[in-house]
């Protein structure tokens, strides 16, 4: 075995099943392993990094922030905070934002604005709201968040959970009108599951669910943590449906693939519940990220990534359709954010990512039977029709086991 791998096998937690690639610089869509062997990026990190690895503008970015001012904790204002907020509230058009680190503490400070909305707004009383999410949802790994999961090992042995969440099928907005009651806080959805297996639900679902929370004075919470800034086609995936969530939360891609970054955007209602010392975080809103994901939003809307999600996306998605192969069950994707559903009576998805990484292509599986597809935003052309050509000779018959 790689003694690298073995090392890190031996003091690191084995909550994860890596590919066994050592990696050790990037650059765009590439990586490069310690054998000087060069991948195709197909993962982007879960699309924490759509901008491409290293990406010029956002390293000098975060070396000319390092070199001035990085921490100073929300105990002081910053001359960073303010700008990077304002362009993401005029992007996404809320109206105010908290800034966090992680994907899943932005969704818990979703999750306490609702809450103490329903107290302090609608009259629900303390210790009794409720929280709608999703069946086959990913929110993160908090332990309340695990509350909200249906997958039995995200629970398994981290209980109890907090009080007061449910779910509902996903794509099914009946069912989201059924389970709310007059405690309903709020509804959580991501536009498109993208743990869940780049899921997409039913077309006008999302616009029904907006049209059903107004009705019954429950906020919408969009989680666009994976979906949003390009991912899909559009800044943001609820753009397809026209919809304008009460409060969205933005993570990964938000670090400009540098550091992590996110934050909890919502309109001036629902924002207005917190009060100094109602919730904080010591990182969150540093300098040094503020200045990391402004000029990771400023290159979103110069490259215009999401439009180049767009039609590449297309572009790739019609080339998938076209590969004839037993293994594959169903292509499905929006933008660049393409799941290839295996048909597990062939192959495994960890056996096709495999393969495709021994031919120089790094993807991952989600869950057994999901290969996810969603490289940087920006790849090239060719590096997507070489691409398609490594797919085609792994999932043609004969292929997988080279
Ligand atoms: C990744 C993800 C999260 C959690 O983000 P972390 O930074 O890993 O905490 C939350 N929601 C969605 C939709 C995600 O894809």
């Amino acid at each position: 075995m790689h003694p690298l791998i073995e090392l890190e096998g031996r003091h690191c937690a084995q909550n994860y099943h890596p590919l066994p690639v050592v990696l050790v610089r990037g650059d765009g869509p590439y990586v490069w392993d310690d054998q000087g062997r060069r991948y195709l990026d197909m993962m982007s990190a879960y699309s924490a990094v759509s901008h491409g690895h290293a990406h010029p503008r956002i390293v000098n970015a975060l070396v000319e922030q390092a070199r001035t001012l990085n921490i100073v904790s929300r105990a002081f204002h910053s001359d960073r905070l303010g700008e990077f907020l304002a362009r993401a509230c005029r992007l996404t058009g809320q109206d105010m934002a908290l800034p966090m680190n992680t994907g899943a503490e932005a969704v818990e400070t979703a999750m306490k604005a609702a809450r103490k909305w329903a107290w302090q707004v609608k009259g629900v009383p303390d210790g009794e709201q409720e929280i709608i999410a999703c069946a086959g949802n990913f929110h993160g790994r908090t332990i309340a968040i695990c509350g909200l999961s249906t997958e039995q090992q995200y629970r398994a042995g981290f209980g109890p959970f907090p009080p007061g969440l449910k779910t509902v099928p996903y794509g099914d907005a009946a069912a989201l009108e059924a389970a709310i009651t007059p405690r309903t806080a709020a509804f959580l959805v991501e536009p498109i599951q993208g743990e869940g297996g780049i899921v997409i639900p039913p077309a006008g679902y999302l616009a029904a669910c907006a049209e059903i929370c107004r009705r019954h004075d429950v906020m919408l919470i969009a989680d666009e943590v994976q979906t949003g800034l390009g991912r899909t086609g559009k800044l943001l995936a609820c753009e397809h449906e026209g919809v304008k969530p009460d409060g969205l939360v933005l993570g990964k891609a938000l670090g400009g693939g540098v550091l992590p970054v996110s934050m909890f955007l919502a309109r001036r209602e629902l924002m207005a519940v917190f009060r100094p010392g109602d919730h904080g975080s010591t990182f969150g809103g540093n300098p040094l990220a503020a200045a990391v994901g402004l000029e990771a939003l400023q290159v979103l809307e110069d490259e215009d990534l999401a439009g180049q999600s767009a039609s590449k996306g297309a572009w790739l998605l019609e080339e998938l359709h076209r590969i004839d192969s037993p293994l594959v069950r169903e292509v499905r994707g929006r933008g660049l954010f393409i799941g290839i559903e295996i048909d597990p009576a062939q192959a495994s998805a960890r056996e096709v990512v495999l393969a495709l990484m021994a031919r120089g292509l790094l993807s991952k599986e989600t869950h057994a039977t999901v290969v996810r597809l969603a490289p940087p935003l920006a790849i090239p052309m060719e590096l997507l029709e070489w691409a398609v050509a490594q797919l085609r000779a792994v999932l043609t018959e004969g292929g997988l086991r080279p």
